[in-house]
């Protein structure tokens, strides 16, 4: 392949090869060159000209790349890279996200071939765009397959830390080894990061992020850890682009970020708890509700390797689903089951807006076959995309629990189901696991997040008939951070849940995954305390899903 050399500009996308003529290319992030700009916006863009003036941030000697960098949707001759620069991340005015007032500002970037950024094969420009928190989501294309590669951001004086990733062998092409890393659910009040760090420790291959990336919502009622900075829960722009930015600012998360690329999916509170399209669980008018999601959605956007080109926020609607092949070994499909499902079935009480639980006599319209928890069009994408894929593996990766779950009231002995869940989109859940039998899915594998719990389970054609086939297997990571559900009260339901072959909710952690041609070897790896910021990591339980055999067994 060409060999650019440093500074020889190249035009992929979202890149300029040649700054505009105003630019700052070149001008170190200080606070003289910001200054004239950032008087002048403050005021134009919060409206406050005549009022009292807000103070400025004093930029002078801060890190604009204090928020690291990212790699993302390694692909066989590119990725996404990601940066945003935020001289001040937490800087509280709306109208100066990161402490930046000025428009667009064009930086350097290199790729190099090795860890020292000595061997650069690609430098150019990459625009850090305003209306987007002066965020970069640069589209790299055309390098070499198969390969790791080493970037790093440069602006003026200022350098971003080095970042890892790597390109893909071609499709279909034979791939021995894949090791990848899923997470869930990471309360920053809850805990700290350092099953983010153990899974660094282990150089995956590849981190799935499987929603609760943020946690929206201030934690007024349960032991916390450590604060959301600004203490108010989440609902416009500014509050959350600055929980972002918290969570970005933690050393653990940041350095797994640096040293991993990452395929990323959302669950509900990177937008409110339990949400599901324009329905939120505080029965807010759909409509208030919608640009509460646009807001939402930006600043996710604005803080994860996402493809411009398929994922710019468009008003309240941002395309995430996609599928990811790598060799001939696995499919990802990364699944959305938040923007487009159905509303939780029977939502009506003041209490039961999002996910609650639902007895058939009282609540018929969690089986109605027209609900769908990917909506229709996903679902078409979904089944397509499984049915033509040639992988050895496909892993479905989204948000919440598909396997039933048989909630047992006792005394009563009426068995109710969580609507927040698959459970609650029952019909949706039997026509992906009916087209996954049918259409003879190789090695079909869901990975979930949401319980904060360990789960492993076999997933049955028809979850009624104990004698039914497993048709797939299903891996629930537990929580990186957030508190679990009660583990006595869980067990209590599982003797009517044959299929579950392992729960553990009292353990924070991750799971990862070796995955060859004959076996899936998923790890569940727990924390010794989530309260401590140097906290070991310890393997619980090791699971193996072997090749044509559905269902995982003890390793
Ligand atoms: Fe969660
Ligand atoms: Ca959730």
């Amino acid at each position: 392949m060409a060999v650019a050399p440093p500074g020889g500009g190249v035009d992929h996308g979202a890149v300029t090869s040649r700054p505009a003529p105003n630019a700052t290319r070149g001008r170190a992030l200080s606070r003289r060159s910001f200054l004239g700009g950032f008087a002048a916006g403050a005021l134009a863009a919060s409206g406050l000209a005549g009022c009292a003036i807000p103070k400025l941030p004093d930029l002078a000697g801060k890190d604009p790349f204090s928020l690291g960098v990212a790699a993302g949707e390694p692909g066989p001759d590119g990725f996404v890279l990601w940066t945003r620069l935020a001289p001040e991340p937490l800087w509280p005015d709306p109208a100066a996200p990161g402490g930046l007032t000025t428009g667009d500002i064009v930086l350097r970037y290199d790729i190099a071939s090795d860890p020292g950024m000595r061997a650069i094969v690609r430098s150019g420009s990459a625009v850090a765009e305003a209306a987007y928190a002066h965020s970069v989501h640069l589209e790299v294309r055309g390098l070499a397959p198969g390969r790791t590669y080493w970037y790093r951001f440069t602006s003026g004086d200022a350098q971003s830390r080095i970042g890892r990733a790597w390109t893909a062998p071609p499709v279909g092409r034979p791939l021995g080894q894949l090791r990848f890393g899923f997470v869930s659910c990471a309360n920053y009040e809850h805990g700290y990061f350092a099953a983010y760090r153990h899974l660094a420790d282990q150089s995956p291959d590849l981190v799935l992020f499987l929603g609760d990336y943020i946690y929206e919502y201030v934690e007024r009622d349960r032991p916390t850890v450590r604060r959301h900075s600004d203490d108010v829960e989440a609902a416009t722009l500014p509050t959350y682009r600055n929980r972002y930015a918290q969570y970005r600012l933690d050393p653990d998360l940041q350095r797994l970020h640096a040293e991993t690329p990452a395929l990323i999916t959302w669950d509900d509170h990177e937008v409110q708890d339990d949400y599901a399209d324009r329905w939120s669980k505080t029965f807010d008018d759909p409509a208030v509700f919608l640009e509460r999601r646009a807001a939402a959605y930006q600043a996710f956007y604005e803080h994860m390797p996402l493809r411009p080109s398929r994922s710019r926020p468009q008003g309240p609607a941002l395309r995430l689903y996609d599928r990811f092949a790598y060799g001939d070994l696995v499919e990802f499909s990364m699944l959305d089951e938040r923007q487009y499902r159905a509303r939780e079935a029977c939502a009506r009480r003041p209490d039961a807006g999002g996910g609650h639980l639902e007895f058939d006599a009282l609540c018929a319209e969690r089986k109605d076959p027209s609900r769908s928890i990917l909506g229709a069009a996903q679902e078409g994408w979904l089944f397509d995309g499984l049915g033509r894929s040639r992988a050895q593996w496909n892993v479905i990766a989204q948000g919440v629990l598909m396997a039933q779950l048989r909630q047992r009231v006792p005394i009563v002995g009426t068995v109710g189901h969580w609507t927040d869940a698959w459970d609650g989109y029952p019909a949706s859940r039997d026509r992906f696991l009916a087209h996954v039998e049918a259409s003879r899915v190789s090695n079909p594998v869901v990975v979930s997040g949401d319980i904060h719990s360990f789960w492993v389970n076999d997933l049955k054609r028809d979850f009624d008939d104990p004698g039914s086939p497993t048709v797939a297997t299903e891996f629930v990571g537990t929580s990186i951070s957030s508190i679990g559900p009660s583990y006595s009260q869980f067990m209590a339901w599982m003797p009517d849940n044959p299929h579950v072959r392992y729960f553990e909710s009292r353990q924070r952690g991750y799971v990862f995954v070796e995955l060859t041609p004959g076996h899936m070897t998923a790890h569940l790896r727990n924390l010794s305390d989530v309260r401590d910021p140097q906290a070991a990591v310890s393997t619980l339980r090791s699971y193996i899903v072997e090749s044509g055999r559905p269902g995982a067994v003890p390793a």
